[in-house]
């Protein structure tokens, strides 16, 4: 690198004078919970008033993948240890 290129310490510093991080802007939803805004809320599945996301049909759609990976993992003979692990993660 030649000597022009170089950054001083100052330069440094002016450019890491914008690297704080913020924390994320939450709104309060109509049903109590903290949200992210512009974003339907995980709790109640709700958007600008009106439902957007089937919160019920989610929970029961997970539930049967949970169960359907659990009984291929079954099936395929790992340990139970494994198991343990992918439910702790999940
Ligand atoms: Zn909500």
């Amino acid at each position: 690198m030649v000597v022009r290129m170089r950054r001083n310490h100052s330069q440094t510093a002016k450019r890491r004078s914008h690297h704080a991080l913020i924390g994320a802007q939450l709104a309060t939803c109509e049903c109590g919970t903290l949200r992210v805004s512009h974003r339907a809320c995980p709790q109640c599945g709700k958007y600008n008033g009106r439902v957007v996301i089937d919160v019920v049909a989610r929970a029961k759609r997970d539930q049967r993948r949970t169960q359907r990976k659990q009984k291929e993992l079954r099936a395929s003979g790992q340990s139970t240890e494994t198991k343990e692990k992918e439910e702790a993660k999940a």
